[in-house]
Order: structure tokens, then sequence, then C-alpha cells
């Protein structure tokens, strides 16, 4: 699939993200019933399980939301906008020494139903995960000495109709 469409969204405190979170939330949530997978890149602390728990929390989600650096994925349940079951993955698949982990751990079937997955470090599963319908890429820069700190950043690529949906409704 070629890319359809990219746009960049500063993120200059947490409320940037968590407003981004629930943007993409809600979009996921109006969708008709279908696979949707969102890749989430970017260093060790860029923000992306911040992301993940910001989405998490807008759509509906009120307990703890765990990074899953160690389960590899976390299953959650909650509702689509017109009240029927919607499944999330997390996945962080930082752990992964070599990309057939991915499938060693079945986690072709998470793709396989309607569910809406969210994957951090997806290139630790190389060509196995396929395209996403969009990718977000979390950075953070250090600003110049006299500036105020950092600055973080969201770069999004649509790759479907589908991940086109979800840019353009953040
Ligand atoms: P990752 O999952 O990419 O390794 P985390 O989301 O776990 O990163 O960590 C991001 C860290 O940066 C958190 O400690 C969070 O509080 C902090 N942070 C500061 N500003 C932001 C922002 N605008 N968006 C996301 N996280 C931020
Ligand atoms: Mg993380």
């Amino acid at each position: 699939m070629p890319l359809l469409e990219e746009r960049t969204l500063t993120l200059p405190d947490e409320a940037a993200t968590a407003r981004l979170g629930a943007a993409l939330a809600a979009a996921v949530q109006a969708m008709p019933r279908r696979t949707v997978h969102v890749q989430l890149s970017g260093d060790l602390g860029a923000g992306k399980t911040t992301l993940s728990r910001a989405i998490l929390r807008a759509l509906g989600h009120a307990g703890k939301v765990r990074s899953p650096t160690y389960t590899l994925c976390e299953p959650y349940e909650v509702a689509r906008a017109d009240g029927s079951p919607l499944t999330v993955y997390h996945f962080d698949l930082y752990r992964f020494a070599d990309p057939e982990e991915w499938i060693d751990a079945g986690f072709r079937d998470c793709f396989a139903e309607p569910a809406f997955n969210l994957v951090e470090w997806p290139e630790k599963a190389g060509r196995l995960l396929g395209e996403p319908d969009l990718h977000v890429l979390l950075q953070s820069d250090m600003a110049g000495a006299d500036d105020a700190g950092e600055r973080r950043s969201a770069t999004m690529r649509a790759y479907t109709p589908t991940g086109l949906t979800l840019l353009n409704a953040c």
C-alpha cells in the first residue's frame, strides 16, 4: 500500500498527547467493525505508552493500563460508539530477539478478528507484521540550551483509507 498522507503534530505537553489519544479513540469507536492496525514507533521514552494509555482511557477503559513490556500483549474490552464490543490488543515488541517470535507467540490471530491493534516497537517483528493503517512516529528532541526544554511531536502516516480516517480525525 502506498503512503496516502502524512502530517506532523506538535505535542507541547501531556495534555496534547491525551487529546491526540482521544481523537484517535473517537475515530476508532465510530468505525464499522473491522481490524484497525496502528503502529507506534519512537525511541524509549518518546511517548508510545503514554499515547496508548490516552487512547485506552478515552475508549472507556477505567482500570490500569500496564505497559506490555514483559507480557508483550495486553488485551482490553471496551465499546464502540453504538455500544457493541471493541477488543483492543496493546503490544510492545521491544523484547523480541527475532521477528519469528511474532509467529511463535500466535499474535497473527489478533489480526484475523475485527480488533483494534496498537503496536509499540513494530520494527521488532520486521515484515511479518505487515503494513499498518496508520503509523505514528513519536519524537522527543532536546531543544537548544537557551530554549525551554524538549520538543515533542507525532508524525502520522496513513497507508489505507482506514488510516486516512484516523489521521483526518486528529
Ligand atoms: P515509550 O512508551 O515511548 O517508551 P513512555 O510513554 O513510557 O514512552 O514515556 C514517555 C515519558 O515522557 C513519560 O514519562 C511521560 O510522562 C513523559 N512526557 C512528557 N511530555 C510528554 C508528552 N507531550 N507526551 C507524552 N509523554 C510525555
Ligand atoms: Mg512503551
